[in-house]
């Protein structure tokens, strides 16, 4: 099962659904039965934190790499078998941070968790193509909008510079009146299209609530493609937590993958909600 996969999500223009990806999929490859981490690696604008009801203030990879705490004093448990590590969101922990241990907190992921997933800032600065280079594969993030395929370019560029790898394209926030079709933009990109994330308006009250969209609105449009996107990616079963329409039927006394494996195929999606609510509960409670 270990396939020690180091991805980096990155786009050449912010604001495409980046952030939403990381955690998403993260969510979904650890309900198959994967151990994930998800790393807030957009230094400078960092928020992934807030998109699973973590607290910013407590520690992050900011006081990692400025050298003031360990790997494992950032890393949070979202649910079964996911953690994050968040970043610090302030302007003076970004002013402290140095990139250059980004590298040793990667290795040092790898050997722990099955995937590794890099949220990556978007812009062409220092630290936005070191985890390029980091990462086994970059996942290239890009609306249907010409402009943030225009900027996709500039991440495949920056890829190359960083002597990385990129596996495709994740076109996200599609609507059905696209006038161009995803196909053609991956070809245009001369890149593989790895899936397409549909607009969902429950992103956003997702974020709000601090509660992943996969476990706050299951059933809708995103959620099911990147569902789709984990499964074609990871070559892994992911399996729909509504399929079998069983609800609270699952068993979590267990923490085995095996016993997360058949939680998720019950539908327990109430049960990844407490443990989300209790890492922030676990957050809270360090400050
Ligand atoms: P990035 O990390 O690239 O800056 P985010 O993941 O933060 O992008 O997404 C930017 C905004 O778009 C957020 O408000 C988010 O909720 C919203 N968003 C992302 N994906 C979708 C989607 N599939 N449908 C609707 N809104 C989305
Ligand atoms: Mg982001």
């Amino acid at each position: 099962m270990s396939h020690e996969t180091v991805y980096a999500v990155a786009s050449g223009k912010g604001g495409v659904g980046k952030t939403t990806t990381t955690v998403n999929l993260g969510m979904v490859l650890a309900r198959a039965g994967e151990r994930v981490a998800v790393v807030d690696a957009d230094l400078g604008m960092a928020n992934l934190a807030g998109f699973v009801g973590l607290n910013s203030d407590s520690t992050t990879l900011s006081d990692v790499l400025s050298g003031n705490a360990s790997v494992d004093d950032a890393t949070y448990r979202l649910a079964e078998n996911a953690v994050a590590v968040p970043s610090g969101t302030s302007l003076d922990d970004y002013a402290e941070t140095s990139p250059e241990g980004l590298r040793d907190v990667v290795d040092e992921l790898r050997s722990q968790y099955d995937v590794v997933l890099l949220d990556v800032g978007a812009g062409v600065t220092h630290e936005t193509v070191l985890p390029l280079g980091l990462a086994d594969a970059v996942i290239v993030v890009s609306t249907p909008e010409p402009a943030s395929v225009h900027d996709s370019r500039k991440t495949l560029e920056l890829t190359e510079r960083a002597g990385g790898e990129v596996a495709g394209l994740v076109v996200t926030r599609t609507r059905p009146d696209t006038d161009v079709s995803y196909e053609e933009i991956a070809d245009r990109l001369e890149l593989p299209l790895l899936g397409a994330i549909p607009e969902d308006p429950a992103a956003r009250e997702s974020v709000y609530a601090g509660t992943p969209l996969v476990v706050h609105a299951p059933d809708g449009p995103a959620p099911a493609a990147y569902r789709r996107l984990a499964a074609d990616l990871a070559g892994v079963e992911v399996p729909n937590e509504r399929a079998d329409g069983g609800r609270g039927s699952g068993d979590r006394s267990g923490s085995t993958p095996d016993a997360a494996r058949n939680s998720a195929e019950n539908g327990d999606d109430e049960a990844e909600r407490d443990d989300v609510s209790s890492a922030i509960t676990e957050a809270e409670s360090e400050q």
